[in-house]
């Protein structure tokens, strides 16, 4: 790290630029604060202290492998789609939020058992 003089805020300074430009890139607070080594408090500080911010929604976690229901991720396209295989055999692009609140739980062949089992209260699957 370079000299500075001011200790006012010195971590303002030094770190802005930087978590702007990741910020760009769509990067949470919690990762830019771990790439720059610092902590997420900061981060969020500075980010707030430069307007505001559109709420970041998507997480970066690699979900694949993971089971949602009966979806398994096998791929995943971007922050927003993945590709799941349901226990029945077929492909689905899945609009990624839903599965992670648990909206989407099959590729819909659970719908009629849902309906089966709770009559009226069916979830969006
Ligand atoms: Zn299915």
């Amino acid at each position: 790290m370079g000299s500075y003089k001011s200790l006012k805020n010195p971590l303002s300074e030094r770190f802005q630029d930087q978590i702007l430009a990741l910020r760009k890139e769509r990067q949470t607070c919690a990762a830019i604060a771990q790439q720059l080594g610092i902590s997420t408090v900061t981060v969020s500080r500075i980010l707030s202290a430069q307007g505001p911010l559109r709420p970041l929604h998507a997480n970066p976690r690699d979900l694949t492998g993971e089971r949602f229901g009966k979806l398994v991720v096998v791929e995943q396209l971007n922050s927003k789609r993945c590709i799941c295989v349901c226990d029945c055999g077929k492909r689905k692009n899945v609009y990624r939020p839903s599965l992670k609140n648990g909206c989407i739980r099959s590729c819909g062949c659970l719908r009629g058992e849902w309906r089966q089992r709770l009559h009226g209260a069916r979830p969006r699957v």
